[in-house]
Protein backbone atom coordinates (compact mmCIF):
# COMPACT_ATOMS: atom_id res chain seq x y z
CA UNK A 1 0.00 0.00 0.00
CA UNK A 2 1.43 3.33 -0.85
CA UNK A 3 2.30 5.96 1.84
CA UNK A 4 -0.63 7.96 0.38
CA UNK A 5 -3.25 5.21 0.52
CA UNK A 6 -1.96 5.04 3.87
CA UNK A 7 -3.00 8.82 4.88
CA UNK A 8 -6.42 8.15 3.16
CA UNK A 9 -7.13 4.99 5.33
CA UNK A 10 -6.01 6.80 8.38
CA UNK A 11 -8.69 9.89 6.46
CA UNK A 12 -11.36 7.35 6.12
CA UNK A 13 -11.54 6.49 9.61
CA UNK A 14 -12.59 9.40 10.66
CA UNK A 15 -15.99 9.23 8.94
CA UNK A 16 -18.77 7.70 9.95
CA UNK A 17 -18.79 5.07 6.86
CA UNK A 18 -20.26 1.89 7.96
CA UNK A 19 -19.33 -1.79 7.15
CA UNK A 20 -15.83 -2.67 6.11
CA UNK A 21 -13.90 -0.94 3.59
CA UNK A 22 -13.08 -2.78 0.19
CA UNK A 23 -12.00 -0.85 -2.18
CA UNK A 24 -10.37 2.91 -2.65
CA UNK A 25 -9.50 4.06 -6.48
CA UNK A 26 -8.77 7.42 -8.12
CA UNK A 27 -11.96 8.52 -9.17
CA UNK A 28 -13.78 10.72 -12.12
CA UNK A 29 -11.70 13.68 -14.24
CA UNK A 30 -12.49 16.84 -11.83
CA UNK A 31 -9.33 19.31 -12.15
CA UNK A 32 -9.77 20.99 -8.63
CA UNK A 33 -10.10 18.75 -5.66
CA UNK A 34 -8.73 14.83 -5.29
CA UNK A 35 -11.69 12.71 -5.81
CA UNK A 36 -11.89 9.09 -4.61
CA UNK A 37 -14.46 6.36 -4.88
CA UNK A 38 -15.00 3.82 -1.85
CA UNK A 39 -16.49 0.83 -1.91
CA UNK A 40 -17.79 -0.56 1.62
CA UNK A 41 -19.24 -4.22 2.65
CA UNK A 42 -22.31 -3.98 4.90
CA UNK A 43 -24.71 -6.11 5.73
CA UNK A 44 -27.29 -4.42 3.61
CA UNK A 45 -25.17 -5.42 0.47
CA UNK A 46 -22.10 -2.70 -1.22
CA UNK A 47 -22.30 0.65 -0.20
CA UNK A 48 -20.09 3.12 -2.45
CA UNK A 49 -19.03 7.03 -1.37
CA UNK A 50 -16.94 9.64 -2.44
CA UNK A 51 -14.30 10.78 -0.58
CA UNK A 52 -12.39 14.46 -1.81
CA UNK A 53 -9.20 15.96 -0.51
CA UNK A 54 -10.38 19.59 -1.12
CA UNK A 55 -7.91 21.77 -2.96
CA UNK A 56 -6.38 24.12 -0.41
CA UNK A 57 -4.64 25.82 -2.93
CA UNK A 58 -7.86 27.51 -4.57
CA UNK A 59 -10.11 27.16 -1.70
CA UNK A 60 -9.28 29.76 1.42
CA UNK A 61 -11.59 29.49 3.77
CA UNK A 62 -12.56 25.30 3.25
CA UNK A 63 -14.94 25.63 6.21
CA UNK A 64 -17.45 28.68 5.35
CA UNK A 65 -17.25 26.46 1.86
CA UNK A 66 -18.41 23.62 3.46
CA UNK A 67 -21.01 25.50 5.67
CA UNK A 68 -22.78 26.88 2.49
CA UNK A 69 -22.73 23.16 0.85
CA UNK A 70 -24.20 21.80 4.09
CA UNK A 71 -26.98 25.05 3.65
CA UNK A 72 -28.23 23.86 0.18
CA UNK A 73 -27.37 20.55 0.34
CA UNK A 74 -29.90 20.01 3.48
CA UNK A 75 -32.40 22.60 1.93
CA UNK A 76 -32.19 20.37 -1.45
CA UNK A 77 -32.59 17.42 0.64
CA UNK A 78 -35.94 18.21 2.26
CA UNK A 79 -37.58 19.89 -0.87
CA UNK A 80 -36.34 16.39 -3.27
CA UNK A 81 -38.48 14.60 -0.13
CA UNK A 82 -41.21 16.93 0.16
CA UNK A 83 -41.65 16.32 -3.11
CA UNK A 84 -41.40 12.38 -3.42
CA UNK A 85 -37.97 12.36 -4.81
CA UNK A 86 -35.32 10.47 -4.23
CA UNK A 87 -33.15 12.34 -2.28
CA UNK A 88 -30.00 10.10 -2.35
CA UNK A 89 -29.51 10.78 -6.08
CA UNK A 90 -31.29 14.63 -6.96
CA UNK A 91 -28.80 15.80 -4.69
CA UNK A 92 -25.05 15.43 -3.20
CA UNK A 93 -25.83 13.99 0.45
CA UNK A 94 -22.72 14.92 3.17
CA UNK A 95 -21.33 12.28 5.01
CA UNK A 96 -20.09 13.39 7.85
CA UNK A 97 -16.73 13.19 9.98
CA UNK A 98 -17.03 10.78 13.35
CA UNK A 99 -16.74 14.20 15.22
CA UNK A 100 -19.59 15.65 13.59
CA UNK A 101 -18.33 17.95 11.61
CA UNK A 102 -18.97 17.77 7.64
CA UNK A 103 -15.16 17.65 6.82
CA UNK A 104 -12.06 15.69 8.49
CA UNK A 105 -8.69 18.40 8.59
CA UNK A 106 -5.68 15.43 8.55
CA UNK A 107 -2.77 16.28 10.41
CA UNK A 108 -1.14 18.08 7.32
CA UNK A 109 -4.12 20.90 7.64
CA UNK A 110 -5.66 18.62 3.82
CA UNK A 111 -9.37 19.42 4.11
CA UNK A 112 -11.41 16.24 3.22
CA UNK A 113 -14.96 15.77 2.90
CA UNK A 114 -17.66 12.45 1.44
CA UNK A 115 -20.34 12.24 0.04
CA UNK A 116 -23.21 9.24 -1.36
CA UNK A 117 -22.09 7.88 -4.02
CA UNK A 118 -24.95 8.41 -6.61
CA UNK A 119 -26.01 5.79 -8.08
CA UNK A 120 -27.10 4.43 -11.69
CA UNK A 121 -26.02 8.02 -12.97
CA UNK A 122 -22.78 9.38 -15.37
CA UNK A 123 -20.94 12.23 -15.87
CA UNK A 124 -20.09 13.80 -18.94
CA UNK A 125 -16.97 15.85 -19.87
CA UNK A 126 -17.59 17.01 -23.61
CA UNK A 127 -21.11 18.16 -24.89
CA UNK A 128 -21.38 15.32 -27.50
CA UNK A 129 -24.53 16.27 -28.19
CA UNK A 130 -27.74 19.10 -28.34
CA UNK A 131 -29.64 16.99 -25.66
CA UNK A 132 -26.78 16.80 -23.41
CA UNK A 133 -26.69 20.60 -23.41
CA UNK A 134 -30.42 21.24 -23.06
CA UNK A 135 -30.46 18.58 -20.04
CA UNK A 136 -27.76 20.39 -18.39
CA UNK A 137 -29.62 23.68 -19.20
CA UNK A 138 -32.63 22.05 -17.42
CA UNK A 139 -30.67 20.91 -14.59
CA UNK A 140 -29.42 23.82 -13.70
CA UNK A 141 -32.00 25.73 -14.01
CA UNK A 142 -33.88 23.54 -11.68
CA UNK A 143 -31.00 23.80 -8.92
CA UNK A 144 -32.10 27.66 -9.19
CA UNK A 145 -35.85 26.89 -9.29
CA UNK A 146 -35.79 25.09 -5.80
CA UNK A 147 -33.80 27.12 -4.42
CA UNK A 148 -35.09 30.10 -5.01
CA UNK A 149 -36.48 30.33 -1.35
CA UNK A 150 -33.07 29.95 -0.33
CA UNK A 151 -31.85 32.65 2.26
CA UNK A 152 -28.93 33.11 -0.15
CA UNK A 153 -27.70 35.95 1.61
CA UNK A 154 -26.93 34.02 5.02
CA UNK A 155 -24.27 32.15 2.27
CA UNK A 156 -20.55 32.85 2.72
CA UNK A 157 -18.77 34.59 0.21
CA UNK A 158 -15.94 32.29 -0.09
CA UNK A 159 -14.57 34.03 -3.52
CA UNK A 160 -14.73 37.62 -2.77
CA UNK A 161 -16.07 39.61 -5.82
CA UNK A 162 -16.11 36.50 -7.90
CA UNK A 163 -18.88 37.73 -10.21
CA UNK A 164 -18.63 41.73 -9.33
CA UNK A 165 -18.25 43.27 -12.72
CA UNK A 166 -17.08 46.47 -12.32
CA UNK A 167 -14.76 45.39 -9.24
CA UNK A 168 -13.26 43.17 -12.06
CA UNK A 169 -12.67 46.20 -14.55
CA UNK A 170 -11.05 48.31 -11.66
CA UNK A 171 -8.43 45.10 -12.01
CA UNK A 172 -8.28 45.92 -15.31
CA UNK A 173 -7.55 49.13 -15.72
CA UNK A 174 -5.01 48.26 -12.67
CA UNK A 175 -3.28 45.75 -15.23
CA UNK A 176 -3.20 48.13 -18.05
CA UNK A 177 -1.70 51.04 -15.70
CA UNK A 178 0.82 48.75 -14.11
CA UNK A 179 1.50 47.59 -18.25
CA UNK A 180 4.05 44.96 -16.69
CA UNK A 181 5.20 43.08 -19.89
CA UNK A 182 5.03 46.82 -21.76
CA UNK A 183 2.17 44.98 -24.31
CA UNK A 184 -0.67 47.95 -23.51
CA UNK A 185 0.95 49.32 -26.67
CA UNK A 186 0.08 46.48 -29.01
CA UNK A 187 -3.34 45.93 -28.22
CA UNK A 188 -5.09 49.04 -28.19
CA UNK A 189 -7.54 47.38 -29.96
CA UNK A 190 -8.79 45.18 -27.09
CA UNK A 191 -8.69 47.91 -24.31
CA UNK A 192 -10.81 50.39 -26.22
CA UNK A 193 -13.10 47.48 -26.59
CA UNK A 194 -13.26 47.09 -23.10
CA UNK A 195 -13.45 50.77 -21.98
CA UNK A 196 -16.45 51.40 -24.82
CA UNK A 197 -18.63 49.43 -23.06
CA UNK A 198 -18.17 50.32 -19.28
CA UNK A 199 -21.67 50.18 -18.93
CA UNK A 200 -21.60 46.85 -19.35
CA UNK A 201 -19.69 46.35 -16.15
CA UNK A 202 -21.87 48.28 -14.10
CA UNK A 203 -25.53 47.15 -15.24
CA UNK A 204 -26.05 43.95 -13.24
CA UNK A 205 -24.63 45.51 -10.19
CA UNK A 206 -27.00 48.47 -10.45
CA UNK A 207 -29.89 46.38 -10.67
CA UNK A 208 -29.10 44.50 -7.82
CA UNK A 209 -28.24 47.27 -5.81
CA UNK A 210 -31.80 48.68 -6.53
CA UNK A 211 -33.25 45.45 -5.69
CA UNK A 212 -34.54 45.57 -9.08
CA UNK A 213 -32.51 41.91 -9.50
CA UNK A 214 -32.76 39.52 -6.10
CA UNK A 215 -29.99 38.21 -4.57
CA UNK A 216 -29.94 33.66 -5.47
CA UNK A 217 -28.00 30.97 -4.66
CA UNK A 218 -25.70 30.45 -7.35
CA UNK A 219 -23.62 27.64 -8.53
CA UNK A 220 -20.74 29.31 -10.37
CA UNK A 221 -19.34 26.34 -12.59
CA UNK A 222 -22.26 25.30 -14.61
CA UNK A 223 -20.27 22.90 -16.87
CA UNK A 224 -21.81 19.61 -18.23
CA UNK A 225 -19.46 17.82 -16.24
CA UNK A 226 -21.23 19.00 -13.38
CA UNK A 227 -24.51 17.35 -13.69
CA UNK A 228 -25.50 14.07 -13.56
CA UNK A 229 -27.20 12.11 -15.94
CA UNK A 230 -29.36 8.83 -15.53
CA UNK A 231 -28.08 5.92 -17.33
CA UNK A 232 -31.61 4.95 -18.05
CA UNK A 233 -33.61 8.17 -18.87
CA UNK A 234 -30.97 9.93 -20.04
CA UNK A 235 -32.13 12.76 -18.20
CA UNK A 236 -30.38 15.44 -15.95
CA UNK A 237 -31.20 14.33 -12.16
CA UNK A 238 -28.53 15.83 -9.81
CA UNK A 239 -25.96 19.21 -9.45
CA UNK A 240 -22.66 17.93 -8.03
CA UNK A 241 -19.29 20.27 -7.57
CA UNK A 242 -20.93 22.74 -5.26
CA UNK A 243 -17.63 24.50 -4.26
CA UNK A 244 -18.42 28.20 -5.62
CA UNK A 245 -21.99 28.08 -4.41
CA UNK A 246 -22.16 31.71 -3.86
CA UNK A 247 -24.49 34.42 -3.37
CA UNK A 248 -25.02 35.89 -6.74
CA UNK A 249 -27.58 36.82 -9.82
CA UNK A 250 -29.20 34.15 -11.59
CA UNK A 251 -28.44 35.91 -14.65
CA UNK A 252 -24.61 34.87 -13.87
CA UNK A 253 -25.13 31.20 -13.79
CA UNK A 254 -27.14 31.50 -17.41
CA UNK A 255 -24.80 33.70 -18.69
CA UNK A 256 -21.97 31.82 -17.89
CA UNK A 257 -23.14 28.50 -19.67
CA UNK A 258 -24.03 30.56 -22.82
CA UNK A 259 -20.63 32.26 -22.65
CA UNK A 260 -18.82 28.70 -23.17
CA UNK A 261 -21.44 26.45 -24.19
CA UNK A 262 -23.05 28.36 -27.00
CA UNK A 263 -20.13 29.49 -28.63
CA UNK A 264 -19.63 27.72 -32.38
CA UNK A 265 -15.43 27.52 -31.06
CA UNK A 266 -13.12 26.86 -28.66
CA UNK A 267 -12.25 29.58 -26.29
CA UNK A 268 -8.67 29.94 -27.37
CA UNK A 269 -9.68 29.23 -31.20
CA UNK A 270 -7.35 31.64 -33.07
CA UNK A 271 -8.94 32.26 -36.62
CA UNK A 272 -11.92 34.53 -35.00
CA UNK A 273 -14.29 34.26 -38.28
CA UNK A 274 -15.35 30.87 -36.35
CA UNK A 275 -16.52 32.60 -33.09
CA UNK A 276 -20.29 33.19 -32.97
CA UNK A 277 -23.03 32.44 -30.14
CA UNK A 278 -25.21 29.85 -31.68
CA UNK A 279 -28.70 30.99 -32.26
CA UNK A 280 -29.56 27.44 -31.69
CA UNK A 281 -27.63 26.02 -28.84
CA UNK A 282 -28.90 29.78 -27.32
CA UNK A 283 -32.41 28.94 -27.68
CA UNK A 284 -31.61 25.38 -26.69
CA UNK A 285 -29.85 26.65 -23.32
CA UNK A 286 -32.63 29.21 -22.93
CA UNK A 287 -35.69 26.73 -23.22
CA UNK A 288 -34.11 24.22 -20.80
CA UNK A 289 -33.16 27.23 -18.15
CA UNK A 290 -36.75 28.67 -18.19
CA UNK A 291 -38.36 25.31 -17.73
CA UNK A 292 -35.95 24.00 -14.89
CA UNK A 293 -36.48 27.41 -13.31
CA UNK A 294 -40.02 26.65 -13.27
CA UNK A 295 -41.57 29.93 -12.82
CA UNK A 296 -39.21 30.89 -10.24
CA UNK A 297 -37.38 33.68 -12.22
CA UNK A 298 -38.49 37.09 -11.91
CA UNK A 299 -40.02 39.45 -15.24
CA UNK A 300 -36.68 41.52 -14.76
CA UNK A 301 -34.71 37.95 -14.09
CA UNK A 302 -35.88 36.88 -17.48
CA UNK A 303 -35.49 40.06 -19.43
CA UNK A 304 -31.78 40.31 -18.74
CA UNK A 305 -30.65 37.05 -19.51
CA UNK A 306 -28.88 37.90 -22.59
CA UNK A 307 -27.53 40.88 -21.15
CA UNK A 308 -26.01 38.30 -18.61
CA UNK A 309 -24.57 36.22 -21.35
CA UNK A 310 -22.92 39.72 -22.35
CA UNK A 311 -21.88 40.06 -19.41
CA UNK A 312 -20.53 37.24 -18.31
CA UNK A 313 -18.53 37.02 -21.39
CA UNK A 314 -17.27 40.54 -21.43
CA UNK A 315 -16.17 40.27 -17.96
CA UNK A 316 -14.17 36.81 -19.20
CA UNK A 317 -12.96 38.77 -21.72
CA UNK A 318 -11.20 41.18 -19.86
CA UNK A 319 -10.01 38.90 -17.39
CA UNK A 320 -8.13 37.26 -19.73
CA UNK A 321 -6.63 40.44 -21.31
CA UNK A 322 -6.19 41.33 -17.88
CA UNK A 323 -3.58 38.28 -17.14
CA UNK A 324 -2.31 38.61 -20.47
CA UNK A 325 -0.99 42.34 -19.18
CA UNK A 326 0.04 41.02 -16.52
CA UNK A 327 2.40 37.97 -17.73
CA UNK A 328 -0.02 35.30 -17.53
CA UNK A 329 -0.19 34.79 -13.58
CA UNK A 330 -3.47 34.03 -13.14
CA UNK A 331 -4.84 31.48 -15.63
CA UNK A 332 -2.21 28.43 -16.88
CA UNK A 333 -1.42 29.23 -20.68
CA UNK A 334 0.11 26.54 -22.82
CA UNK A 335 1.13 28.99 -25.68
CA UNK A 336 2.54 32.44 -26.61
CA UNK A 337 -0.51 35.08 -26.68
CA UNK A 338 -2.96 32.58 -25.34
CA UNK A 339 -4.50 34.68 -23.03
CA UNK A 340 -4.57 37.24 -25.48
CA UNK A 341 -6.11 34.58 -28.15
CA UNK A 342 -8.85 33.99 -25.68
CA UNK A 343 -9.82 37.42 -25.10
CA UNK A 344 -10.11 38.10 -28.82
CA UNK A 345 -12.37 35.28 -28.83
CA UNK A 346 -15.23 36.85 -25.81
CA UNK A 347 -14.71 39.80 -27.25
CA UNK A 348 -15.95 38.56 -30.55
CA UNK A 349 -18.41 36.78 -28.91
CA UNK A 350 -19.67 40.47 -26.77
CA UNK A 351 -19.97 41.94 -30.17
CA UNK A 352 -22.26 38.80 -32.00
CA UNK A 353 -24.50 39.01 -29.24
CA UNK A 354 -24.46 42.54 -29.58
CA UNK A 355 -25.82 42.14 -32.68
CA UNK A 356 -27.90 39.62 -31.71
CA UNK A 357 -30.03 40.99 -28.95
CA UNK A 358 -33.08 41.32 -30.08
CA UNK A 359 -33.20 37.91 -31.13
CA UNK A 360 -31.86 36.62 -27.76
CA UNK A 361 -34.67 38.83 -26.80
CA UNK A 362 -37.27 37.58 -28.93
CA UNK A 363 -36.31 33.87 -27.50
CA UNK A 364 -36.65 34.71 -24.09
CA UNK A 365 -40.04 35.98 -24.49
CA UNK A 366 -40.84 32.57 -26.52
CA UNK A 367 -40.57 30.51 -23.45
CA UNK A 368 -40.61 32.78 -20.69
P1 LIG B 1 -13.94 20.29 -11.59
O1 LIG B 1 -12.73 20.09 -12.40
O2 LIG B 1 -15.22 20.15 -12.38
O3 LIG B 1 -13.96 21.51 -10.72
P2 LIG B 1 -13.67 18.81 -9.10
O4 LIG B 1 -12.24 18.47 -8.97
O5 LIG B 1 -14.17 19.98 -8.30
O6 LIG B 1 -14.04 19.00 -10.62
P3 LIG B 1 -16.04 17.15 -8.70
O7 LIG B 1 -16.69 17.69 -9.88
O8 LIG B 1 -16.63 17.44 -7.37
O9 LIG B 1 -14.46 17.50 -8.68
O10 LIG B 1 -15.94 15.55 -8.82
C1 LIG B 1 -15.14 14.95 -9.81
C2 LIG B 1 -15.91 13.84 -10.49
O11 LIG B 1 -16.25 12.84 -9.52
C3 LIG B 1 -17.24 14.28 -11.08
O12 LIG B 1 -17.09 14.79 -12.37
C4 LIG B 1 -18.03 12.97 -11.05
O13 LIG B 1 -17.65 12.15 -12.14
C5 LIG B 1 -17.53 12.31 -9.78
N1 LIG B 1 -18.42 12.58 -8.63
C6 LIG B 1 -18.35 13.62 -7.77
N2 LIG B 1 -19.28 13.51 -6.81
C7 LIG B 1 -19.97 12.37 -7.06
C8 LIG B 1 -21.04 11.67 -6.41
N3 LIG B 1 -21.60 12.14 -5.30
N4 LIG B 1 -21.46 10.51 -6.96
C9 LIG B 1 -20.88 10.00 -8.08
N5 LIG B 1 -19.87 10.60 -8.73
C10 LIG B 1 -19.41 11.76 -8.24
MG1 LIG C 1 -16.54 19.08 -11.32
MG1 LIG D 1 -15.06 21.74 -9.07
Amino acid sequence: MSGEELIRRGVIENFAFPGKLVEEIPYGSGHINDTFRLVFETEQGRRRYILQRMNKSIFHKPVELMENIVGVTSWLRKKILANGGDADRETLNIIHARDGRPYYLDRADDYWRAYLFIEGASCYDKVENKEDFYQSAVAFGHFQGMLSDYPAETLHETIVNFHNTASRLEDFKAAVERDTCGYAGSVQREIRFVLERENLAHVLGELQAEKKLPLRVTHNDTKLNNIMIDDKTGRAICVIDLDTVMPGLAVNDFGDSIRFGASTADEDEKDLSKVSCDMELFELYTKGFVEGCAGSLTDKELDMLPIGAMVMTYECGMRFLADYLDGDIYFKTHREGHNLDRCRTQFKLVADMEKKLSAMNAIVDKYR
